[in-house]
């Protein structure tokens, strides 16, 4: 199947290292952290609040998500940069708590996989969309360095946000992500764990890639 899965917590690096992976390999990235911040996005823009399941079904049971390149669609509107606020982050985490929104996205998510060469990305990767994957990594670093990390990519992109809030809300998500019912943020079994709080971002992806290497040699 030819499928790589890179999970972990929030501000762990996946979005930086799975690109990076990707490319070496000459794989494409599925980057399913923007398809729940697309859901998100979408639901906010209809006003329906994750409490409405019904209608949280059938807007996701209905919605188009498509990706461009790096680029991402949602019901053919473009949403690659506003779904990257801190608003959206905290709502994306409500919203992937919801089981049928979770249904949705994990049969989409296995239909884009079926074409193989893939860096998947996410929470659930290697334990529930792609259980079967040729190789399975989970990328994690302490909240402080995932902190760090956030606030430098939110002042790139002009977004002014206090250090310590950052910090509060990577923990809060840790947390909702770590103790939900459907899904929740684990480590597959048999995944490699990497901390990568002491890391480059390129010796993360070279660690990946012998790993992937080393056992490419086993079989
Ligand atoms: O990875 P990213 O921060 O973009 O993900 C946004 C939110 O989507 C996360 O807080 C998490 O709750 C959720 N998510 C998920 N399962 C995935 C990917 C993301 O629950 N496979």
């Amino acid at each position: 199947m030819d499928v790589i899965t890179i999970d972990g917590p929030a501000g762990a690096g996946k979005s930086t290292i799975s690109k990076m992976v990707a490319r070496r390999l000459g794989y494409s990235r599925l980057d399913t952290g923007a398809m729940y911040r697309a859901v998100a996005w979408l639901l906010r823009q209809k006003g329906v609040e994750p409490e409405e399941t019904e209608m949280v079904d059938r807007i996701c049971g209905s919605c188009r998500i498509e990706f461009r390149g790096d680029r991402i669609f949602i019901d053919n509107t473009e949403v690659t940069d506003v779904i990257r606020t801190p608003e959206i982050d905290m709502l994306s985490s409500r919203v992937s708590a919801i089981p049928c929104v979770r249904k949705h996205l994990a049969s989409m998510q296995k239909a884009i996989g079926q074409a193989g060469k893939i860096v998947a990305e996410g929470r659930d990767m290697g334990t529930v969309v792609f259980p079967r994957a040729d190789f399975k990594f989970f990328l994690t670093a302490s909240p402080e360095v995932r902190a760090e990390r956030r606030k430098k990519q939110l002042d790139k992109s002009g977004e002014i946000v206090l250090y310590a809030t950052i910090l509060r809300q990577i923990m809060e998500r840790d947390t909702a992500d770590s103790s939900r019912a459907v899904s929740p943020l684990q480590p597959a079994d048999d995944a490699t764990v990497i901390d990568s709080s002491e890391m480059s971002p390129e010796e993360v992806v070279e660690l990946i890639l012998a790993e992937i290497a080393r056992k490419k040699e086993k079989r």
